[in-house]
């Protein structure tokens, strides 16, 4: 069957995958820079090409007025480019969501957190930030913390947000954090509330195999995750220190800076256009596992004070391998079977899907200190 043979060549790397990667990083490089790529790419390709005409700013504004039949009745204005991309995202989620649900429906808690990050994306990071537009009030995603959105505990979230909201972030981020993942693990946001895991775990579910398992890139994602959770709080601690000074000098122009390289480098550069441009080519988690600041945190307590822990039965494991070859943050899992030591690694985001592939229920998901387990 022909779509068959064009899904199995996708998921394998083949021309089609790459065409697909082009595509999305071209997508995300529009939404991203399309002011700029005006200003300082056509401008170029027309002294190549003369005669060549092209708006990137026209262009999107063009594709987001597709939505604005939803965009007046939810925000009391036309479409822009982010409520389009957050429209197609969402849509993504809860279609792709549902297919994932059909396959996984005999396994409750694949359909229980897969539930939850359709709803969560669709209400708290779809619905309510264009109502809140609507009600004239900064809009406002409450399912996502610092530093992941970085600019929620940043000194400009002090006089933009409401302050309600700002106090919303800073409880999560410092109070809620800690507690849930000492209680849960880093499951409870990357495999239940966060819209990057939601669209890894359904629009992306038919790549999680190609996220690479070598030693290297286990190194590799251990340096840049900390390197760019380093990054992250010294911009924060710069910024802050910066806006009580309150003085115009060297010192401020080098924070503002600061803060616009992160923007550009590692918002829209990596978590975008690398994050998913490359899920044909690397993956459903590239942001994941080597980018994402607040991954590393919960990843850092993940290992430390939290319950959370896979426990394996090694005397059932058969080596079928099923396990390491769908973990999308590219963890060895049948290693760890075989010597029958539990997993309780800091990349894990606890989706359980190596407990769903295992054909002997060798793999359990565990809160230890509730007691409870996570039953198949
Ligand atoms: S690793 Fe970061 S971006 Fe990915 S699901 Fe977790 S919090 Fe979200
Ligand atoms: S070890 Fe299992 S639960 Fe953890 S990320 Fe890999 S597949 Fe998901
Ligand atoms: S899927 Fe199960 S049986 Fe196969 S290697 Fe992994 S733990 Fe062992």
């Amino acid at each position: 069957m022909p779509y068959k043979n064009i899904k199995t060549g996708i998921r394998r790397r083949n021309i089609l995958a790459w065409f697909l990667a082009i595509f999305l990083m071209l997508f995300y490089a529009l939404l991203y820079w399309d002011k700029e790529i005006d200003e300082k790419i056509i401008p170029f390709l027309q002294v190549l090409f003369p005669g060549f005409r092209f708006s990137c700013e026209q262009f999107m504004a063009k594709l987001s007025q597709k939505v604005d039949f939803l965009s007046y009745p939810l925000r009391g204005k036309g479409a822009d480019k982010w409520f389009f991309y957050g429209f197609v995202y969402t849509l993504l989620v809860v279609v792709m969501g549902l297919r994932f649900i059909r396959h996984y429906r005999h396994e409750k808690y694949q359909v229980y957190r897969t539930v939850s990050v359709m709803g969560v994306q669709l209400v708290l990071a779809f619905l309510v930030p264009s109502l809140l537009q609507k009600a004239n009030v900064k809009e406002f995603y409450f399912s996502y913390f610092w530093p992941l959105k970085i600019e929620y505990f940043l000194p400009s979230a002090l006089y933009e947000l409401p302050r309600a909201f700002f106090y919303w972030g800073v409880f999560m981020s410092f109070i809620a954090v800690p507690v849930l993942t000492y209680f849960f693990g880093k499951r409870w946001y990357c495999s239940w509330v966060c819209g990057c895991g939601a669209l890894a775990n359904t629009a992306g579910d038919d790549f999680r195999h190609l996220s690479t398992k070598t030693e290297f890139s286990w190194k590799l994602e251990k340096i840049t995750i900390y390197s760019i959770l380093v990054i992250a709080i010294v911009m924060t601690a710069i910024l802050f220190i910066n806006h009580f000074r309150a003085i115009p000098d060297t010192f401020s122009e080098f924070a503002f800076a600061l803060q616009r390289w992160y923007f550009f480098f590692i918002g829209a550069g990596f978590a975008g256009v690398v994050g998913t441009g490359f899920y044909p080519l690397a993956g459903t988690r590239v942001w994941c596992r080597f980018g994402c600041p607040l991954a590393a945190i919960l990843g850092i307590l993940q290992v430390t004070i939290s319950r959370f822990r896979i426990t394996t039965n090694h005397g059932l494991c058969i080596a079928c391998g099923n396990c390491s070859t769908y973990c999308e943050m590219g963890i060895d899992v049948r290693a760890y079977a075989m010597r029958g030591e539990d997993i309780r690694r800091a990349a894990c985001v606890g989706c359980g899907i190596c407990q769903a592939v295992c054909p002997r229920g060798v793999l359990r998901l565990e809160n230890r200190v509730l007691g409870l387990r996570q039953s198949k």
